[in-house]
């Protein structure tokens, strides 16, 4: 038996055949050619065909995964007449090489030349190049694009996994992954949670692993290839306790949040994209409490247009009829940022123009936000939020802001509700003057992940303060009691919507502190409710 230790991103217990995923990486041979023409038509079919591939996986998956199936698209884009296509037909025309060796040199040259930069927008792109190329060169082969996991669900173990690559796979075949790369928060990692798939990151799959019986504990960490009889027996036990164990959880779906002493707390979900609706209603979440709107700017070559997110805000909001949806603003800037916003370099962007700070320069783009939510407002129980907040002069330019907007409507007589506001509580500063904020607003959220790095000054992605990194830290709790005291004395309810929310060893104190409500990712509801229902106050 061999056992390795990697990092578990999504909880859950997996037994079955491991299956080594390697992306197909085609090495072609280089020959002659005499017809040119031929091969250059050759070429422009296998991009058409490959174009209404991509088009087509887009369409199936667009309902489930939007933001991951879009993709899709951005890979058939690359297929358009443009630089890609010119380098290849170059190539063939110049050298007189065979169509499918063009592709591979274009493809190796790109990633060589691209490999060590560490922008996510340009790995993006260079990704996107290879998984077109090696469609191309598999239907200049005849081959078969889809990838084919057999027919019995596996435990697939790779170096890295593409969330479109996931989607084709299918969640059916899937039992776990194991990846060598990857990190809790990556898109294939969000991507198996919302499935519901045990993930294992930072474990290098080994050569002769394929076929192999295997163990996944999505709980410790721990791959365990070539389990001796007895350790599987035990963790096929397991397996069947934890199934129970969710259907209890299954059972708390349509169940009060609740204590054993009868107060009554709201328990909504975090939603980073419309995919994630479906699971906000199948958790049985009472609401949304933090939509992270800025989902929508990103993965894109420019702006949503106001009416592009008025359709989205009216979707969910139709979708979740009463039950309330917080909008945050746009939480643009520091890691969260795309080509096309042009937003120049700086030396710390943590602490840079990020969050409400960056919407307030950008009045236009942010007018359009504010509009569309307003506008959207009309057709369910919107609430808007804003994210990084430091001082009031910020309240009050939003404040003129959103006079302007509802002005606007009135005048053109679009309806609209005059809907909740709240305030993210994420700065240290907002904190401090929480009293004064909460008396302009209806609500504050305690947004704990920002919170606890301005207030430790310590960087919540960087992996060398990991062991330092401390979220309980007593700093962080009198924090939270603060805002609670505070906001409640200006009648203004107090949620948590950081990751601190799902933790249940945290449950009973939030509670006890005051705090009204608490927004965590869709497939942590139910264990949190069952923590809330467990709790006596008296
Ligand atoms: C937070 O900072 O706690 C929060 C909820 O916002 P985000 O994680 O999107 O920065
Ligand atoms: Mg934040």
């Amino acid at each position: 038996m061999e056992i390795y230790k990697g990092t578990a991103t999504f909880p859950g217990i997996a037994i079955g055949r491991l299956l080594i995923y390697q992306r197909a990486e085609y090495q072609i041979r280089q020959y002659l050619i005499s017809n040119v023409k031929k091969e250059l038509d050759d070429f422009s079919s296998a991009r058409i065909r490959v174009k209404e591939q991509l088009e087509a996986l887009y369409e199936q998956y667009k309902g489930v995964q939007e933001s991951e199936a879009r993709t899709f698209l951005n890979q058939s884009k690359l297929l358009n007449p443009g630089s890609f296509q010119r380098a290849v037909e170059s190539i063939i025309t110049s050298e007189k090489v065979n169509a499918s060796y063009a592709i591979m040199t274009t493809r190796d040259e790109l990633t060589s030349t691209f490999r060590n930069l560490e922008d996510p927008l340009i790995r993006e792109r260079i990704n996107n190049i290879r998984e077109i190329s090696n469609r191309l060169i598999e239907v200049l082969g005849g081959d078969s694009v889809k990838i084919d996991l057999g027919k019995e669900p596996v435990i697939v173990a790779a170096e890295s996994i593409l969330p479109t690559e996931m989607m084709e796979m299918g969640k059916e075949k899937l039992l776990a992954i194991v990846t060598y790369q990857g990190s809790s928060d990556s898109h294939t990692a969000i991507m198996a949670k919302t499935m519901g798939i045990p993930v294992l990151v930072d474990i290098e799959p080994g050569e002769d692993w394929d076929g192999a019986q295997a163990i996944v504990d999505g709980y410790t960490g721990t791959l365990y290839v070539h389990p001796d009889a007895e350790l599987k027996k035990e963790y096929e036990i397991r397996q069947k306790e934890d199934l129970k164990e969710q259907e209890e959880l299954f059972a708390l779906r349509d169940e009060k949040d609740e204590t054993l002493d009868g107060r009554q707390v709201k328990l909504y979900a975090n939603t980073g994209s419309l995919d994630d609706l479906n699971n906000v209603l199948f958790y049985g979440a009472e609401g949304i409490g933090l939509l992270r709107s800025e989902f929508q700017y990103l993965g894109r070559e420019n702006y949503p247009r106001e009416n592009e997110l008025f359709l989205a805000y009216k979707k969910i909001a139709e979708t979740m009829g009463d039950r309330p949806v917080v909008i945050r603003t746009a939480d643009l800037g520091a890691d969260k940022k795309a080509d096309y916003m042009d937003i120049p370099d700086e030396v710390n962007p943590i602490m840079g123009n990020r969050g409400i700070r960056l919407c307030l320069d950008r009045r236009k783009m942010f007018k359009a936000q504010l509009r569309a939510i307003y506008r959207a407002s009309a057709y369910g129980n919107l609430a808007v939020m804003y994210p990084m907040l430091s001082s009031e002069e910020e309240l009050d330019e939003i404040e003129e802001i959103i006079c302007d907007v509802k002005e606007g409507l009135k005048q053109k007589g679009i309806p609209f509700k005059d809907i909740m506001t709240g305030i993210m509580i994420e700065t240290p500063a907002a904190v401090m003057i929480s009293r004064e904020l909460a008396s302009r607003v209806d609500f504050l959220s305690l947004g704990t992940n920002d919170l606890t790095q301005y207030t430790l000054a310590m960087d919540r992605q960087n992996p060398l303060l990991r062991n330092k990194y401390n979220d309980h830290h007593p700093a962080i709790m009198r924090m939270v009691q603060m805002v609670v005291e505070e906001g409640h004395k200006e009648n203004c309810k107090v949620c948590i919507c950081g990751e601190l929310a799902a933790d249940t060893a945290l449950t009973e104190t939030f509670l006890r502190m005051g705090v009204d409500a608490l927004s965590v990712v869709p497939a942590c509801i139910l264990p949190v409710r069952k923590a809330i229902r467990n709790v006596d106050l008296s």
